[in-house]
């Protein structure tokens, strides 16, 4: 087993037996990342010499003393690019550290490398990104997911130990879910945004991508925790999130929501979560038949709200304190419109303008104060489903990685990729994505991903069930036969 396919457990371990050193693991992942990197295309950018600089001097007995963590291009890390995959933002260098770093630095990690996305976090593809489309490692004519494709299809890869990314409408999960690796998207509030450049504040979280279930565990225990720099994040305490795996599911209540088994689902993505939900029973856990019945109108609530804020947070776009400025302008606001229409690209300007229409006078109530009440009812779903389960188990995407370019003319489509993890972010609970089985198409295996999806602030919880049936199957050993 090569020292790049380890996951970020079984490296510390390497690390502190001093049978590696840091600087040997990040050697290692840079010559892995120099032989794959080409066909992934995952990096945007890298700076070995600073984060070797890191590993010189990393206290291995931190909880993840050199560990390099691959950071998606929206978290600022101080004196590296953050472009958010935009044109708007080419040459930014980020001033200051986002909490996240700082407290993954303070865990003694080292971060290694910016990976892709789609612009400002727009798309389920990553075909979005102004600078490249990253390429599932599984099957390179296939897109990784979206928005982190890049942190995922790097971790896929064992071109990164771990990564973080951000979802705000299933930005983790998915990719997770068509990379083949574990992607948890957080409780609104457990992790602090300071820092982490925004889309719609009211749905996005950091969270970590990982080979484990473990590993996921690990980082969000360095991660977490309320700041004073970020008002939303919540003063809970924070649980050692390793605590309860290895414990058995006896007593634990799934719940299977009717919702979301109606069919539509790819056939080989259905009968592998079936499988998954049989063997949970297997391992003594309980079965239930949920409703959430406001299901139907989350893909909607969700284009609403989100590009709602999104209009609003992508004003400060402007051309004058940073980023992108037009060359020439004849006044104020023609240097305004000729900046934006020319960093900008064609979904975030969708994006904007569906937003803007939406918080206009004369439809605010209309659209976007109706779907802040449909949000709410599918808040109460949850909270109904919560007291007859313990956790939701359901598909993270409805089908596998689709061909690049497949649905790059159709927006409505690409929006769908995304309709089972939508409603955890309207409801702002936790929700986890791991490997559970492959779909064959054309000849070729392609990641089918199981989500569990938990109460809030529920994640040690939801780590224990999903690590209970990561440790009792193989899915998560796969590898793509990429070198
Ligand atoms: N795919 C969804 C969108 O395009 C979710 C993105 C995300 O979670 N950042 O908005």
């Amino acid at each position: 087993m090569s020292l790049t396919s380890l996951s970020v457990a079984e490296l510390q371990t390497q690390l502190r037996s001093k049978a590696v050193s840091p600087v040997e693991a990040l050697e290692a992942l840079e010559s892995r990342i120099a032989a794959v990197d080409g066909s992934i295309c995952g990096y945007l950018a890298r700076d070995y010499q600073r984060a070797l600089a890191a590993a010189k001097c990393a206290d291995v007995n931190l909880p993840l003393g050199g560990v390099p963590i691959a950071i998606k291009d929206v978290i600022n890390v101080q004196g590296e690019q953050c472009t958010c995959g935009s044109k708007m933002l080419k040459g930014y260098t980020a001033p200051y550290d986002a909490t996240v770093i700082t407290r993954l630095k303070a865990a003694g990690a080292i971060p290694f490398g910016r990976v892709n996305m789609d612009e400002f976090a727009m798309g389920s593809s990553c075909e979005n990104s102004a600078y490249a489309i990253t390429h599932n490692p599984w099957d390179l004519s296939r897109i990784p997911g979206g928005s982190s494709g890049g942190s995922a299809a790097v971790v896929a890869a064992d071109e990164a130990f771990a990564a973080l990314g951000s979802d705000t409408g299933g930005s983790i999960r998915q990719p997770a879910a068509l990379c083949g690796c574990v992607g948890l998207k957080p409780s609104y509030g457990r992790v602090s945004r300071f820092g982490l450049v925004a889309f719609a504040s009211s749905l996005d979280q950091i969270g970590p991508f990982t080979k484990t279930v473990r590993d996921s565990a690990l980082l969000l225990n360095a991660i977490s925790g309320r700041d004073p720099m970020d008002s939303t994040s919540l003063d809970e305490p924070v649980p050692d999130y390793t605590a309860q795996l290895g414990r058995d599911l006896k007593g634990v209540r799934l719940g299977m929501p009717r919702e979301y088994f109606v069919g539509g689902t790819h056939p080989q993505v259905d009968k592998a979560v079936r499988d998954a939900i049989a063997h949970y029973e297997s391992l003594g856990a309980e079965i239930v038949e949920i409703s959430l019945p406001h299901t139907e109108y989350a893909v909607g609530v969700y284009y609403i709200i989100a590009t709602a804020e999104a209009s609003a947070n992508l004003a400060r776009f402007d051309g004058v304190r940073y980023g992108h400025r037009t060359a020439e302008a004849a006044n104020i606001l023609e240097h305004y419109g000729k900046t934006r229409e020319e960093g900008f690209g064609a979904e975030v300007k969708r994006r904007i303008i569906l937003g803007t229409y939406v918080l206009s006078s004369g439809y605010y109530d209309a659209y976007y104060l109706r779907a802040q009440k449909v949000r709410t009812l599918i808040r109460q779903d949850f909270t109904t489903a919560f007291e007859k389960v313990d956790a939701i188990i359901c598909p993270t995407s409805p089908e596998p990685a689709f061909k690049i370019g497949d649905r790059s003319d159709d927006p409505m489509r690409m929006y769908l990729a995304d309709i089972f993890t939508i409603a955890v972010n309207l409801a702002g609970i936790c929700g986890i994505s791991l490997p559970c089985g492959f779909a064959q198409v054309e000849g070729k295996p392609l990641p089918v991903g199981l989500q569990l999806i938990g109460q809030p602030f529920r994640e040690t919880e939801l780590l224990k069930i999903a690590h209970a049936y990561e440790q009792s199957t193989e899915w998560h050993k796969a590898r793509p036969a990429i070198s």
